[in-house]
């Protein structure tokens, strides 16, 4: 029986690996589990799943979390709970599953106690990619990715020598604005943007689709995960979301990983990898008429593509900044202080102003993310 810790057990991946874990109960065991401020599903979770030991946000969090009820549980608070849990001794594989750069550091002190890891947090790798890969070497830890994009290039890369790839070809839904023109950006709503056409999510990341800033950070994710060039990675607009992403060979054949989106299959796959396991999801019935399409992306739309193209090719902390620019600026649109369109103009902005570092060590890191944060913030406030 495997050992698993989650980070971020009341979010959306979280929940959703909790539910796949729920199938399987003779081959994993929850032994702690990381929550922000929702104890509420938090503590229906300790109920069910009986983790040891669990973490929240804060001591008030941690009150509200054990009022009035006796629960059989260690409980932590803040990062340094958080990295407790993805180090503890018995742990096996540790799930991160948390939004934002928050994740990094317990990431890093869970790939130091050489867990295995299954990545859903992709501002880890986006904005620490060359400092979490080495660690990962250092320390002979497996990074499997849950990201579906890259769990499918994962797939398709299997029995494959990496040195045989020409290029990876990403999918992207294109959001909810796919077709719209421009000038209805102008007056999106966060209730519009919060509609994404085929995947249920968190908020932070659907705000990410529909800027396509997800698909930009995804791009950057698949360069330290695969030790790939930007030259080498291409985005593909797919709207049916069926095809999750694709691997061109240097002879030109390409294998695509396909299925009904889904998320609980590229988090089983992580878990259980190399082995598949059954799964009564709803499968793709292929005796129906299907039609799946594909067109380039629209840069000039989403200049949150080009963003994230450019940071990632400039690299040092560029990447580190654009990650915290868009954290501050989706954070600001879902709170309405800024529009739609003033999500790229803010990260534009900031990348400008930055001056790099190398991004060799997590103190680099995290300065150019605490610069960014309040780089953004002076602009938001103007
Ligand atoms: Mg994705």
């Amino acid at each position: 029986m495997k050992k698993i810790a989650i980070l971020g057990s009341t979010g959306s991946i979280g929940r959703q690996t909790l539910d796949v874990i729920s199938n399987y109960p003779d081959l994993y065991q929850v032994v702690a589990l990381s929550a922000g401020e929702n104890v509420e599903l938090l503590r229906q979770q300790i109920k069910r799943f009986k983790p040891k030991i669990v973490s929240v946000k804060n001591t008030v969090k941690r009150e509200e979390l054990l009022k009035n009820e006796d629960l059989d549980v260690e409980v932590l608070t803040g990062e340094t709970g958080m990295c407790l849990i993805a180090s503890l001794e018995e742990v096996d594989l540790v799930v991160v599953s948390v939004v934002g750069i928050i994740g990094l550091k317990p990431t890093l002190a869970a790939i130091s106690s050489g867990k295995t890891i299954a990545l859903a947090n992709k501002e880890t790798l986006v904005t620490a990619g060359e400092l979490v890969m080495q660690t990962c070497k250092q320390h002979n830890v497996n990074l499997l990715p849950v990201d579906s994009e890259h769990s499918a290039i994962f797939q398709c890369l299997q029995g494959e020598n990496v040195s045989s790839v020409s290029r990876l070809i990403l999918t992207a839904s294109g959001g909810p604005f796919r077709t719209a023109e421009l000038e209805r950006l102008k007056r999106v709503t966060v209730k519009d943007a919060l509609r994404h056409p085929n995947w249920s999510m968190g908020k932070k990341i659907t705000i990410d689709s529909a800027t396509m800033m997800n698909k930009g950070l995804e791009v950057i994710e698949a360069r330290w995960l695969f030790n790939i060039d930007y030259e080498q990675i291409e985005i593909v607009v797919h709207p049916q979301s069926i095809i999750h992403s694709m691997v061109e060979f240097v002879d030109g054949s390409v294998k695509a990983q396909l299925s009904n989106p889904d998320m609980r299959l590229p988090i089983q796959y992580a878990l259980f990898y190399p082995e598949r396991k059954y799964t009564n999801y709803n499968k793709i019935k292929w005796g129906n008429q299907m039609n799946l399409s594909f067109e380039p992306p629209n840069f000039d739309k989403f200049p949150c593509l080009k963003l994230a193209y450019w940071a990632g090719r400039a690299g040092k902390t560029y990447p580190t900044v654009l990650n915290a620019a868009n954290e501050i600026a989706v954070d600001s649109f879902l709170k309405n202080k800024i529009s739609f369109l003033e999500i790229p103009e803010i990260i534009e902005r900031v990348l400008e102003k930055h001056t790099p570092l190398p991004a060799k060590n997590f103190e680099e890191i995290q300065a150019a993310d605490e610069w960014a944060r309040l780089e953004a913030n002076k602009y938001i406030s103007k």
